[in-house]
């Protein structure tokens, strides 16, 4: 893929725009004690970051206990997962409005590991329409097995995009993020690391994409946030050149020091 080397506005990180930080905390850690040490260590830093909305999403069952130590929006809560039916008999499920009524803002939707377990791309469309009716942001994660050098994994993003968002109106675009997350970087078994290069063509590809769902205007203003060993040494490249809006970050979200200096990091640029 070729681009100018003056890059227009809607694919280059600007400096001073807002970042989304998000924590991925997956099924970690283990008691709610530790997961309110690990909440407030990092919200006490939070706050002195401007520039960046910080998003904490622990499993379901910590919200509750996290839920009455949100201060104003220093540092959000969001959820791993949202089911798309409202209340009635889904075992085991949690549905959108009992994610609101915890205080939850953001749900994450469609992530590779869910993914593996079977969930498809018109599972995540119904999942979407339920969290943005009861007022949640969804981040929708998308990303390819592997990158080949044919190209395929263009043509597995732009359908993960089109069938996931086949339910969104252009009026609820303000409502999801996209969290680009290609699953070969992601977690303790990554086999590479995204280069800002190879980012910031795939953001272009996702936005011309979304340029042609909706409009120029629409898929210029969404944030899209890169996903896969995202730590504190590489934050800055994928923002200041990868062109990310921020970053969807899983076990760098776990240690409170690394994941403020992400922060921190996203606040300077
Ligand atoms: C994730 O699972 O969303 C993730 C990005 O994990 P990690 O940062 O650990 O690769």
């Amino acid at each position: 893929m070729i681009f100018n080397k003056k890059q227009p506005r809607s694919v280059k990180a600007v400096r001073g725009e807002k970042k989304l930080i998000v924590g991925n905390w997956k099924m970690n850690p283990q008691t709610v004690l530790e997961a309110r040490k690990l909440f407030l260590a990092i919200k006490k830093e939070a706050g002195n970051f401007r520039r960046v909305d910080t998003v904490m999403c622990p499993p379901f069952v910590f919200l509750g206990d996290l839920a009455p130590r949100i201060s104003g929006q220093k540092c959000v809560l969001g959820s791993q997962n949202v089911f798309f039916e409202e209340a009635g008999a889904f075992t085991g499920e949690i549905s959108a409005p009992m994610l609101q009524s915890l205080r939850a803002k953001y749900a994450i939707v469609g992530h590779s590991e869910r993914r593996a377990m079977g969930e498809t791309d018109g599972v995540i469309s119904k999942k979407i329409s339920a969290g943005i009716k009861a007022g949640l942001t969804i981040i929708l994660c998308i990303g390819e097995k592997e990158r080949d050098a044919e190209c395929a994994y263009l043509q597995i993003l732009k359908e993960q995009i089109i069938d996931s968002l086949s339910g969104v109106p252009k009026e609820s675009l303000s409502k999801i993020v996209i969290a680009y997350e290609p699953v070969w970087a992601i977690g303790a078994k990554a086999t590479g690391v995204a280069t800002p290069e190879a980012l910031l063509e795939t953001i272009i590809f996702i936005r011309k994409i979304l340029s042609d769902l909706y409009d120029q205007p629409s898929a210029h203003a969404m944030k899209i946030l890169y996903g896969g060993s995202a730590d504190e040494t590489n934050a800055g490249s994928f923002m200041r050149d990868g062109g990310a809006n921020g970053l969807l970050v899983g076990r760098a979200s776990l240690d409170a020091k690394k994941f403020i200096e992400i922060v921190k990091i996203a606040d300077s640029l």
